[in-house]
């Protein structure tokens, strides 16, 4: 059977198409671009028999079924040749199921997809996997391209630079000077990319970037590319593929430039117009508070769409004031009766450290999400019944400064209820004896 996808406008009327093997970014009028499957074709398979293929898939030992991305390839990139599938075994992270920490939160079902547990400990390896596997497959085409090329100041960089290293396909991140942390700085230049140190700030090497890109053959892997979003969208098969095939109620992601919570949406949307599932789960999409054009274009009811300046949060992945993906959320949101909530820093800290406390160890931007649960919990908006899965996004061994700082209390303005710092004590059994019995009550 021949399954087929292509491009198309995001707002368009579906006439301006491209093939997946050409270097467009953008519609003719500057516009999205989103990749369409031939639903008719893929719709030839029964639902039993996805689920079946898919079930036998995530089980098998060999490559690369075993990915989660690439065991589901029919429906992300059909028409790859698995010679040029760039994998680092990406997808299939764990469903969690957290009872206890789901008591606290006032809930009886929580689960945390686990996407941070990945190369490169970030979500973007889903989406990466598929742009530098369709970049492999046009170089071996003959198209021209010499490097793939980002701006990032963090998770997009780092697994720009490790799929493209296993690629042997050079790599080039912008970065501005002095503004990053060394753990966002070490996995680039491991894996070998050229790291541009620019004296500018992040919209500056946006701009740098799409500027090189629009005029040399550098492939641009900034997330208005709608490939990585077919990668992303892999998350939503699985949760309902490990629930045994069941939709929660509630899927809970935090939003920056907003393409993961339309990924998620599509992921859905497919299964449904599939027959996979019979009914879309409902999405909240959670924003840090010194972050939030989505939220505040939430509240006006999706009227009225502002651009801000966005001020530093903690959650510095999705420290974004103008989101790419603004239109697509707001399609996303509408489909799924989405709601959007938002986070203090304060409130992100804590509801990490509350979180951590019950057996996770959770990134700023999942603890951006925890605390949008517990928000919506409190007002009755998520019934205490209904099943809720929060998607991690990034391993909390990336942002460890921030925990580190919580627990010491040394964070400007936030007052850290939950701190756990370690107590200091000579070498002496006997002050360890009386620490202890004091603590465990021996
Ligand atoms: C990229 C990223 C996000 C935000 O995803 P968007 O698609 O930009 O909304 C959230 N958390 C982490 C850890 C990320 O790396």
């Amino acid at each position: 059977m021949a399954f087929t996808a292509r491009y198309v406008g995001f707002e368009g009327d579906g006439s301006e198409t491209y093939s997946l093997d050409e270097v467009v970014y953008r519609t003719e009028d500057g516009g999205l671009l989103d990749v369409e499957h031939d639903v008719a074709a893929l719709a030839e398979r029964s639902p039993a028999a996805w689920k079946a293929l898919f079930d036998e898939r995530a089980g098998a030992r060999t490559w690369p079924d075993r990915s989660g991305v690439w065991g589901k390839r029919e429906w992300v990139l059909p028409e790859i040749d698995p010679a040029h599938i760039v994998s680092l075994g990406e997808g299939m992270s764990h469903l969690l199921p957290a009872p206890r920490y789901a008591r606290e939160l006032g809930l009886e079902h929580l689960w945390v997809k686990q996407c941070g547990h990945s190369h490169t400990g970030s979500f973007k390896d889903l989406g990466m996997t598929v742009l530098v596997s369709q970049v492999n497959r046009m170089r071996a085409l003959g198209v021209p391209i010499v490097a793939v090329g980002c701006a990032s100041t963090g998770d997009t960089s780092a697994a720009v630079a490790a799929y493209c290293a296993v690629a042997d396909i050079p790599s080039v991140v912008f970065l501005p000077a002095d503004k990053i942390s060394v753990a966002q700085l070490v996995q680039p230049i491991a894996n070998g990319a050229m790291v541009l140190s620019l004296d500018t700030d992040f919209d500056g090497c946006m701009r740098l970037i799409q500027e090189v890109t629009a005029s040399y053959p550098i492939y641009l892997a900034n997330s208005m590319n709608s490939l990585r979003l077919e990668g992303q969208k892999t998350v939503a098969i699985e949760i309902v593929q490990q629930l045994g095939w069941e939709v929660p109620e509630w899927v809970v992601v935090p939003g920056g430039n907003l393409g993961n919570v339309y990924a998620l949406s599509k992921g859905f949307r497919l299964m449904k117009e599939l027959g996979v599932i019979d009914r879309l789960p409902r999405l909240v999409c959670a924003q840090a508070h010194h972050a939030n054009p989505l939220y505040r274009a939430y509240k006006a009811g999706f009227d009225q769409y502002e651009p801000i300046t966005a001020r530093k949060t903690l959650a510095s992945a999705i420290q974004i004031g103008n989101p790419v993906s603004i239109h697509r959320a707001i399609a996303a949101l509408e489909a799924h009766d989405g709601v959007v909530e938002e986070a203090t820093e304060q409130e992100l800290m804590d509801a990490c450290a509350k979180g951590d406390r019950f057996g996770l160890f959770t990134c700023p931007h999942t603890g951006v999400a925890l605390a949008a649960i517990e928000k919506l919990v409190a007002a009755g908006t998520i019934g205490k019944d209904e099943r809720v899965v929060v998607v991690s996004t990034a391993h909390g061994l990336k942002f460890t400064d921030s925990k580190v700082a919580y627990h010491s209390g040394t964070l400007d303005g936030i007052a850290s209820r939950l701190a756990n710092p370690p107590v200091p004590l000579p070498a002496d059994a006997g002050q360890i004896i009386d620490v202890l019995k004091h603590a465990f009550r021996l």
